[in-house]
């Protein structure tokens, strides 16, 4: 079953959220935006995205009715002027321990310092969703030092893009699959290695359905059988279709 990830930018409508060197909403907004493309471009997963104006009550009732499989929401925080500093994953109860630390593990990564996991059961996204919720403060809007590292654009997307890793790695969602046309006749093996066991041998100009793992191997299926063909070394053996 495609797994379904909720993504809600945090306040709307009236409320901009917090304000300080940035607004919060505007911010929020494009880290949600980069986080759905890029879980659409690279993994097999349902996304809604929540940006409407509906800052507070409904947003749980929509998750739960569309039987999200995942709830995060992006959030910036703020605290007293230049005082507050760092990213917070806050999540429901001890419970959803793990997943706090998913996402503080690739906001760690981005190169952003954290504050920890913290346990906010009166937050009614965390207290009234049904499936696992995070809501994520990425940033102090009101700490230069601190929004100064995510307040452009290029910043907002590689933070949308961390939360996103987050996410297919805590769902464990499957890549997309990418069409690959067969260049030259090419040994299909059970295993990605070049000593793994030959299945057969795939010729050239067949179309392969798969995932190319990162040392450039395709699992495809091909013949029945399910195994693995070079995609890439020296040179392109399967070219993107
Ligand atoms: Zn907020």
């Amino acid at each position: 079953m495609m797994k379904r990830i909720y993504l809600d930018a945090g306040h709307g409508g009236t409320d901009p959220g917090a304000v300080g060197y940035v607004v919060e909403r505007d911010v929020a907004i494009k880290v949600v935006k980069a986080m759905k493309a890029h879980l659409e471009e690279n993994y097999s997963c349902m996304i809604y995205m929540d940006i409407t104006d509906d800052s507070t009550s409904n947003i749980a009732k929509r998750a739960n009715k569309w039987l999200a499989h995942l709830f995060v929401a992006v959030h910036f925080n703020a605290f007293k002027p230049e005082k507050g500093d760092g990213y917070e994953a806050l999540v429901h109860s001890v419970a959803n321990t793990e997943l706090g630390k998913c996402f503080e593990k690739h906001v760690k990564a981005a190169g952003q310092n954290s504050r920890g996991v913290k346990y906010r059961p009166d937050l009614n996204v965390l207290r009234l969703t049904k499936m696992p919720a995070i809501l994520n403060e990425i940033a102090f809007v009101d700490t230069k030092k601190d929004i100064k590292d995510w307040d452009e654009d290029h910043e907002l997307k590689k933070m949308g893009i961390a939360l996103a890793e987050a996410a297919a790695e805590w769902l464990d969602l499957p890549a997309k699959e990418e069409k690959y046309k067969v260049l030259q006749d090419m040994n299909f093996r059970k295993t990605a290695s070049l000593n793994g066991e030959q299945l057969g041998v795939i010729k050239k100009g067949t179309i392969l359905k798969g995932t190319v793992d990162k040392n450039g191997w395709l699992q495809t299926v091909h013949g029945g059988k399910t195994g693995f063909v070079r995609q890439k070394g020296e040179k392109v053996y399967c070219q993107k279709v």
